[in-house]
């Protein structure tokens, strides 16, 4: 691996380095052999003999150099001061195949001087849900950490019942999280311009070309956030705890707790089951965003020559920019070309998936067997269960919105629809009941549910022989929501 350990050498305010607390035999739960190969892991073989040994925290390379990093946040709302990282530890910073840095961040390593009242541990059924959600999004193209792999142990971790413990090594482009400013802003505001710099060029370096370079990437990070949120939107994503502390700089998806995907379509829908007001409800994410973004910016108003009214253009354009990322978005799933009366009809398209609380995955994809049914079947059969979960009342509805959404079709090269449906609607996503039942599995030792959640989510805009009916059966439309809580 190409090491390139630079946060390390940073002001060591920011940071307390240490090693990782060792699980009590940790056992191999899965390995990621393509990020693996991404970031230089497989040339080592020292690195493939000892991985288990080395997510488990019984063995740190030479080259690593272990560090919890300090950072603070606002917490549904609420301004928490210092928050962590309490149980995770950046381990080292390398230069992958096409010379982006990514960082290898162990989590579930222990205690750290940042873990308050938490055991430092995390337990094996978040750390499968991380693990499959970021493999997920990142085979959906949507920007998120990844990881190598992750292990199990005899560790014991306490939580609303006794819980296997786990580490999961994530891969991600940066663990700075907007919290990391707000942390130096309140603990050590000296640093801020040092830290500044420190992200431009290693995040934007393309912001030296500026005459502002420190609004170039202010500005940068709100449009590149804005067009993760699109990318949430569009798939059906809800993060479920996006607090300041949760967001990268990079506008990148991270850290996965009480994330769902969007089953029957209800845009008020609340994943996370300790959100009781609904802050992180689906359709409130883009708000949240800019709410993030605009608390965050002020902080900068310490450095020589930044603004209000400065800071005020970095954010104008996060709206316009998640609009129009979201709305061409939805005109490909759509297979139409980006103009107004596309937007109309996908508008009608979600209205009528709302309305009679179709799935949201498969209600798209099922676009496909309206358009080309002889060539898809299993999008036709979607069509046909679709079909017949609508209410009698929108049968009508559907007719006529068919009709002209198959007019407006018909003068496109079909080819070019038939692509845009296929590319940009996936046939599977982490249902969370799809994750249920390989963490349901692994606490009883079996991981060949995780390995094959893996396989059919590599490939998820992809029909399988290895899918199951369960791999995209939404729950019953009167069905009791799974509880997913923050506990983790
Ligand atoms: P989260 O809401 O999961 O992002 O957690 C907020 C902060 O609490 C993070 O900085 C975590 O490092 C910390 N934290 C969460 N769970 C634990 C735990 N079990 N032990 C120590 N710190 C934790
Ligand atoms: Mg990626
Ligand atoms: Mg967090």
């Amino acid at each position: 691996m190409r090491y390139h350990n630079t946060y390390a050498r940073l002001d060591p305010r920011l940071y307390h380095q240490q090693q990782p607390t060792p699980l009590t035999h940790p056992k191999m739960g899965h390995f990621n052999t393509s990020v693996a190969k991404q970031i230089g892991w497989t040339e080592e073989e020292d690195l493939m003999t000892h991985w288990v040994d080395i997510l488990g925290g019984h063995y740190v390379p030479e080259q690593f150099e272990p560090l919890a990093m300090a950072y603070a946040g606002h917490q549904f709302g609420q301004w928490a001061g210092q928050l962590g990282d309490g149980r995770g530890l950046l381990m080292a910073q390398v230069l992958d195949a096409n010379d982006q840095l990514q960082d290898l961040h162990l989590k579930g390593s222990g205690l750290t001087p940042y873990s308050r009242m938490g055991d430092g541990r995390a337990v094996l059924r978040s750390t499968i849900r991380e693990y499959l959600c970021g493999h997920a999004l990142n085979q959906l193209d949507i920007p998120s950490s990844d990881a190598l792999g992750f292990v199990v142990s005899e560790t014991p971790v306490r939580r609303e019942r006794m819980e296997p413990g786990a580490t999961l090594m994530r891969v991600a482009d940066s663990h700075i999280r907007l919290g990391h400013i707000e942390w130096i802003a309140s603990f050590a505001p000296d640093l801020l311009s040092e830290f500044t710099d420190y992200m431009i060029d290693t995040y934007y370096p393309t912001c030296r070309e500026s005459d502002t370079p420190v609004l170039a990437f202010l500005t940068a990070v709100v449009t590149r956030t804005a067009r993760m949120i699109a990318d949430w939107q569009l798939i059906g994503f809800a993060h479920g705890v996006m607090n300041t502390d949760n967001l990268s700089i990079t506008g990148s998806t991270l850290d996965f707790g009480p994330f769902g995907f969007m089953e029957r379509f209800n845009p008020a829908w609340i994943n996370n089951h300790s959100d009781y007001t609904g802050r992180y409800a689906y359709q409130n994410q883009p708000a949240i965003g800019h709410w993030n973004l605009n608390t965050w910016l002020p902080h900068f108003m310490r450095l020589e020559g930044v603004t209000r009214e400065a800071l005020a253009e970095c954010l104008a354009p996060y709206e316009a920019t998640f609009m129009q990322y979201y709305q061409q978005g939805l005109c490909r799933k759509l297979g139409l070309p980006h103009q107004s009366d596309s937007l109309a009809l996908a508008f009608e398209w979600l209205t009528l998936l709302e309305d009679n609380l179709l799935d949201y995955t498969n209600g798209f994809r099922a676009l496909l067997g309206l358009v080309a049914p002889d060539e898809y079947p299993y999008e036709q059969q979607l069509l046909l269960t679709l079909k017949s979960e609508l209410q009698s009342t929108a049968l009508a509805d559907f007719d006529a919105w068919a009709k002209r959404y198959l007019a407006t079709i018909h003068a496109l090269p079909p080819e070019q629809v038939i692509n845009s449906l296929k590319n940009n609607n996936p046939v599977y996503v982490l249902r969370n009941s799809m994750a249920q039942r390989a963490i349901t599995a692994a606490e009883q030792g079996q991981f060949e549910e995780v390995a094959r959640l893996y396989e059919l989510l590599a490939t998820p805009y992809t029909v399988q022989d290895i899918a199951t009916e369960l791999d995209s059966t939404p729950p019953a439309p009167d069905a009791p929501q799974m509880p997913i809580s923050c506990s983790s």
